[in-house]
This record gives structure tokens, sequence and C-alpha cells, in this order.
């Protein structure tokens, strides 16, 4: 079962580094050029997702690739013609993409981009707790390794983990959930499923504070507080729209108000600015009375990915994700599940 004090010690030793200082407008212009140039000759598209920097983002967009959360990125990957797709992202994300294009050479340009809730989640340990209660159904979230995957039943990402936790639990089913302590518990509450939680999380989804989040809506009474279901109960008892990274920037456009509060990683402002100038999006509080942040909103594994890595992967072609025939087989399965999953 999840052990906090490993989990902290297993983050430390794969903290990243501080990513590099921005570049000035000349270099970043030459980067875009020699990387554009680098996409075209290697039959190359490039996917980015909302969390990486604004810069790697705009160059998705400019090159025909494309910017979305882990389900599009894998979805686009897999429809797009090109036979080497280069993941700017977390490893699990090349991983994803593998297992649904394995017939593609999936590139990336780090491949010690973790995410918090794949390190808090090892697959020995979660075949043992599965192992254990073999009457459940195990659902696990997108954010987990291939071989995670290739132990569960069903994949979900959090734009459809409520819809699929409540159509299995009107069949009677109870469930595993992992790794997310947080997004588990929303989906219990607002299912009332029988459900078993991991209890890993978000190291930047976790540091949101309520208290300092009610201290900002005071001072700006008109906007909305929007929250990812990663962050803990009580921060997204305060919000006005809990969803999905992509549900969260939809939503940023749709509802009338002016100004945004925002729970989530920071990098997805670039695309709600881009969607609505005229609007204003203020970052959710990180720290609050007694509180310090480590992340302070940043996921420091998807600021990983920088102009530099990028080029350097497409003129070397490493990095590349390998995954072993047997684990993509297993794992395609609750893959394909959660891609042809229709909403309720
Ligand atoms: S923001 Fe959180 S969930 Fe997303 S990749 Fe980073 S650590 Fe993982």
């Amino acid at each position: 079962m999840f052990n906090e004090k490993e989990f902290q010690l297993k983050l430390d030793s794969c903290w990243p580094a501080l990513p590099k200082k921005n570049l000035d407008a000349k270099a970043k212009s030459n980067y875009f050029l020699s990387i554009k140039k680098l996409l075209t000759a290697k039959n190359a598209v490039l996917i980015a997702h909302y969390y990486t920097e604004p810069e790697i983002q705009e160059l998705a967009d400019a090159t025909g690739g494309f910017v979305g959360d882990s389900l599009e990125m894998a979805k686009f990957g897999a429809k797009h013609p090109a036979t080497t797709i280069v993941i700017a992202g977390v490893r699990f994300m090349g991983e994803t993409a593998k297992i649904l294009s394995p017939e593609k050479r999936i590139l990336m340009p780090t491949l010690e981009a973790e995410c918090s809730l794949d390190v808090g989640c090892e697959s020995k340990d979660f075949a043992t707790f599965c192992k254990k209660h073999p009457d459940r159904t195990v659902v696990v979230y997108a954010n987990t390794s291939a071989k995670v995957k290739a132990i569960a039943d069903w994949v979900v990402t959090s734009s459809i983990a409520l819809d699929v936790v409540k159509h299995l639990s009107k069949q009677g089913e109870k469930i595993i959930w992992a790794p997310d302590k947080y997004l588990g518990s929303y989906i219990q509450k607002n299912t009332g499923a029988d459900i078993l939680i991991w209890q890993a999380y978000c190291v930047v989804h976790a540091e949101f504070q309520a208290t300092a989040l009610s201290a900002l809506k005071k001072e700006h009474p008109e906007a909305a507080i929007l929250v990812h279901p990663e962050s803990p109960p009580e921060v997204i008892a305060k919000a006005d729209v809990v969803g999905s990274t992509s549900q969260l920037l939809k939503t940023s456009q749709e509802l009338p108000n002016k100004k945004f509060i925002v729970a989530t990683e920071t990098g997805i402002f670039y695309k709600m600015q881009l969607a609505s100038p005229a609007k204003e999006f203020i970052p959710a509080p990180t720290m609050g009375p007694n509180a310090t942040c480590r992340c302070c909103a940043h996921c420091p594994w998807m600021k990983m990915n920088n102009l530099e890595n990028l080029k350097e992967v497409l003129e070397q072609e490493n990095n590349e994700i390998l995954l072993d025939d047997e684990i993509i087989k297993k794992a395609l399965v609750p893959l394909e599940r959660m891609v042809s999953f229709k909403h309720a």
C-alpha cells in the first residue's frame, strides 16, 4: 500500500533542477526556425501538453502540431500521418502515445520528466494491492506508467473519470481507484460508489490553499473560481466550476465573467489568455498562513521541456519511448475502453 515517507524520498530523488532561463527573442526565433525544418525533414509532429512553457505550445500550434490534455494528445498522435511523434510533456504521456501508436516512433525532449502520481504508484506495489481485492474493478488515472495501465480494467482522464465510475457503480461494481487520492475522493463523493483509494497526489495541485483562496476571492468578488479536481477537497469546495484542464479552458471562454481565479498548473494560462484576451486570469494561491510552496503552481517536470532539448532530440533522434510488446498489448485494453467510452 502507499507509504508517504517512501513517496517523499522518491520525489526528492527525481526532483529536477530549476529550468533554464528564458531565451531572448532572436534566440527563440532561431530555435523556431531550426525546429520547424527538423520536424519536416524527419516527418515528425510536435504534440505538447497545456502545462508546458508557452513557447513550446506556440511552436506546436505554429508547426501544425497540437496542444491539449493527455487524452487529446494521444488521440491526435494516433490519427496524425507523421511517422515520428515528439511528445512535450511527462513520460507517461509518451508511453500512452506509444501504446496507442505502437508502429510510430515516439520521442521526448527528456525521459526524466516524471509525474508525482506515476512516481507514487509503482507497478509491483499496485499489483500486490490489487491482488488482495480480486472482487474490485481496477480504474486508474491516465497519469500512470504503462505497467500500471497493463494491470487496470479501465484507464480514465479527469474529464471522464466521474462518468466512467458512475457507469461502473450502476452495474454494481466495487472499485479500486489509483493513484490520485483527491481526485478519488472527489469521484467517491459525487458518485457514491464503493471505492478503495490509492493515496498518491499531484504535488502541484495539492499545494493550493483554501484559506488564502477565500481571501483572494474577497479581493475579486466578481471572479469565478475554476478548480482542477486533483486539488484538496477544501479547495474544491470553494469552486464555481470543477473540471479537467480542457473543461476549465472551455469554461473560461463560456462564462460571462471577466475575471477568473484558476487553481491548476499555470501553463494553461497561455491558452486561456489566447482564447479570451479581454479576460483576466489570476493564479489561485499556493501560500497562505503557515504554508509554504515547493511547486508554486508550476509542474517542475513539465518545465523540463524547452526549445534546446526539443531541438536536440530531433537532431539526435534519441530519447525514444520503448515498451515491451506484452505491456503494450495489455495496456491497450483499458486505454481503448477509455477512448471509446461514450459519456452518459
Ligand atoms: S501537474 Fe501534477 S499531475 Fe500533472 S504532470 Fe505535474 S505532477 Fe503530474
